[in-house]
């Protein structure tokens, strides 16, 4: 059997909705590429530094920082990560994608706190994050807009390695041997072969492989992420109540329940589905299992409700798994 490429390994270091609780810290989530240690992480609540260090990330290789909107829930924590990761000596630059009042506040702070970074912030304003922006030569970023109180994103986090093979059966049928020519193929050099000239580009194949994860921001439209789900093979979204608390709730807060995100991945066709930012109220074992009968009743693929380090891996595949920690 073809072992399949594990591509985006996830971990989720917050997952409560607004304020933090006992066992779970406000949104954070860190994507790293599996290949190596270059990382991206989604939001920044306050404390994400401690849930990092527990996690075992390091700030230097982090490569770049996505904020969905501006409340404090999903940022309060970036500043003080950043003097972090300049008191660690970080020199490279750090790419950060956000609303445009999150670079205001990062240089108000700046300014009032004597804060003096090390390194270079390379900002972005999320509006201009709508095409495909490359961070590494592997990972890829593009903003999708969503809707709540604020102006609010979601990210594709796109994983696309390109692999060079040598066509070996190719090379056997004209009846050259396993050798130094091989090499000088697979190393892109042409060779002159009695007679013939093998041309390297005739005997390498591309190969691609790619893993696509859309994580969401705050959001009451599921249905905004319709074209850019068509692509992915993972949504993860906010699911903050039930459908009946968000009923009594009422739509001035701006966010989905599970029934309606999982009614949205059951029409997408979508595979898999993490849901996240749960209300304190649905925190307690009890509180999950509804929500989870609840999009166990709309929604027939591969899910999971997140709990802080939960870690899950994305294979070329769209296998989703998650690791056990033990
Ligand atoms: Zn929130
Ligand atoms: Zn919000």
């Amino acid at each position: 059997m073809k072992n399949s490429n594990n591509m985006l390994h996830f971990t989720f270091l917050g997952t409560s909705s607004g304020v933090p609780t006992l066992t779970r810290n406000v949104s954070a989530l860190a994507i790293r590429n599996s290949k190596n240690k270059d990382w991206i992480l989604v939001d920044a609540g306050e404390g994400t530094q401690h849930r990092i260090q527990q996690a075992k990330l390091s700030l230097q290789s982090l490569v770049a920082i996505c904020i969905t909107h501006i409340h404090g829930d999903h940022c309060y924590g970036l500043v003080g990560l950043l003097a972090s990761a300049g008191m660690n000596a970080r020199t490279a630059p750090l790419t950060i994608i956000a609303p445009e009042e999150i670079q205001q506040w990062i240089k108000a702070t700046a300014q009032l706190t004597d804060l003096h970074l090390p390194y270079p912030l390379n900002f972005i304003d999320v509006n201009e994050a709508t095409q495909i922006l490359q961070i590494t030569d592997e990972l890829s970023i593009q903003a999708h807009p969503l809707s709540h109180r604020v102006p609010s994103f979601a990210f594709s986090i796109i994983a696309q390695y390109i692999q060079k093979k040598l066509d070996t059966q190719a090379l056997i049928q004209l009846g050259v041997a396993k050798g130094k020519v091989w090499g000088d193929l697979q190393q892109g050099l042409d060779v002159q072969l009695n007679e013939q000239t093998l041309k390297a580009v005739d005997f390498i194949q591309i190969q691609t492989q790619r893993a696509h994860a859309i994580v969401g921001g705050d959001n009451d439209r599921p249905e905004l992420l319709a074209q850019a789900c068509q692509d992915a093979q993972l949504l993860i979204h906010e699911s903050t109540y039930t459908q009946a608390i968000l009923d009594k709730v009422g739509s001035g807060p701006m966010h989905s329940s599970a029934k309606m995100v999982a009614e949205f991945a059951q029409q997408q066709g979508l595979s898999n589905l993490i849901l996240t930012h749960f209300s304190p109220r649905h925190q307690d074992s009890a509180g999950q299992q509804v929500i989870a009968e609840e999009v166990r009743n709309f929604y027939k693929g591969n899910f999971y409700l997140a709990h802080d380090f939960d870690q899950f891996s994305l294979d070329e595949t769209g296998r989703l798994s998650k690791i056990d920690k033990s």
